[in-house]
């Protein structure tokens, strides 16, 4: 088992997370609150920090409002990483989360909380589950012991099993809007940021912030700004390619181009050369995913060349 380590990350300063908190919370006060819940929303919208936020009050002794108090025994615990009603998992290296990882949290739930009160798990990335997993999980969905929380999250909910969607009370997070997400970012971290920032992280706030944070950033502006020049005719294909080769996030590269030239680049209102720009990005996506080694360079030449034509031809 893994710590996805959403302990040091607390909601404060992500406004966009307090409505569903306070809702989560007055049904947890209530009484009504579900067994098991599917937080689901783009990566980097705060699904952790959320999950966080309600264990942390399910399991607090004396929460104020809808926040835990920080210092009773049992919060104690948990800000000392230590709490033993409170189990994290999420797929090994991001790939899968096995059969075994669920058994060990199915015996959990099956245990007394031995701070007398909730027992909540979070388990993240849950659409990664094996079908094995999956099948092991639905039994603890099915029947959920008294006092115990199942938190699910997951970017990809449509992957997860009818069977898993249908016993999970389902939570949308919804991504941000462009100039929500840019006020916040502005806010958060003083500095003036591209105004793509917003749609290359898919409206997830988080993930823009670790963007500009980790200095990642600032290769994705070269990169943009490349492919730009490449379209305009300033840059060569080969120079091109030196930059693009080793990128592992060509797909979010290429859609926010696309993005930007339907809605006011070259190929804007101009109803069947969107079509095929849309048509083409979505092969190279099926592409990318299947095709290997030297024919993903190739695949790679090959659907820049189309980009550059297709958008060479719109508009003059
Ligand atoms: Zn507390």
């Amino acid at each position: 088992m893994t710590e996805p380590g959403a302990d040091d990350c607390s909601i404060q300063s992500c406004y966009w997370l307090e409505a569903p908190l306070g809702q989560l919370t007055s049904l947890a006060q209530s009484q009504s609150l579900a067994h098991a819940i599917l937080l689901s929303g783009p990566a980097g919208v705060g699904k952790a920090r959320l999950a966080m936020a309600l264990a942390q009050f399910l399991l607090c002794k004396t929460p104020h409002g809808n926040k835990a108090c920080g210092q009773c025994k049992s919060c104690l615990l948990r800000l000392a990483g230590n709490h033993p009603d409170l189990r994290q998992l999420r797929a090994t290296n991001g790939t899968s989360i096995g059969v075994d990882d669920i058994r060990a949290l199915t015996e959990f739930t099956q245990g007394t909380a031995q701070q007398a009160g909730a027992r909540v798990i979070l388990l993240a990335d849950c659409e990664k589950m094996t079908e094995a997993a999956a099948n092991a999980l639905l039994k603890t969905l099915e029947e959920p012991p008294a006092g115990c929380y199942l938190l699910l999250l997951s970017a990809a909910p449509t992957q997860l099993k009818p069977t898993i969607l249908s016993r999970c009370q389902q939570w949308r997070i919804a991504p941000l809007t462009e100039p929500a997400l840019q006020a916040w970012l502005q806010q958060t971290t003083d500095k003036t940021l591209p105004d793509w920032l917003g749609a290359y992280s898919g409206g997830a706030p988080l993930r823009a912030l670790q963007l500009v944070q980790s200095g990642q950033l600032e290769t994705i502006i070269q990169q943009f700004s490349q492919l730009q020049a490449y379209i305009n005719g300033e840059l060569s294909l080969p120079e091109l390619l030196k930059t693009l080769e080793k990128a592992e996030n060509l797909t979010s590269i290429f859609g926010l181009l696309v993005q930007q030239q339907l809605n006011n680049g070259r190929v804007a209102g101009q109803f069947e050369r969107q079509q095929a720009l849309i048509q083409r990005y979505q092969q190279w996506c099926r592409d990318e995913k299947q095709i290997l080694g030297q024919n993903k360079a190739l695949m790679l030449s090959a659907w820049l060349v189309k980009l550059r034509q297709l958008l060479a031809t719109a508009g003059g």
